[in-house]
């Protein structure tokens, strides 16, 4: 269901984007998904094909660019990057790293006819 209203926030944007640009139809549209972010893009795709009939941006396609998890760890005090189910840096296993990227979902462009 998360995904679901994700999916139906897209659409929202989309559709006002492409109402401002007078544009006749939506092509593509650019979405950014980090790796931590939780969202699953197999879904965002199934429910935007269905959520979208009759609106603007039916039939346009999503273009999901995942973005990998990266820490900086404060013990070394370099950048890596790890997956999800990582909980530690895997250069030298300190806990202690903040999020450099990962966490965003949004819609970064849309290319419209
Ligand atoms: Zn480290």
């Amino acid at each position: 269901m998360h995904e679901l209203a994700i999916t139906e926030g897209i659409i929202k944007i989309a559709s006002e984007v492409a109402e401002k640009n007078k544009a006749k139809k939506v092509l593509n549209i650019k979405i950014k998904c980090g790796d931590f972010s939780g969202v699953v893009p197999s879904l965002i795709q199934e429910y935007f094909d269905i959520v979208s009939k009759g609106t603007i941006v039916e039939g346009a396609k999503l273009i999901i660019d995942r973005v990998p998890i990266r820490i900086y760890c404060f013990e070394c005090q370099s950048e890596s990057e790890i997956q999800r189910s990582q909980i530690c840096c895997p250069k030298c296993g300190a806990y202690k790293y903040k999020m450099i990227s990962g966490k965003e979902f949004f819609v970064e462009s849309l290319e419209v006819e």
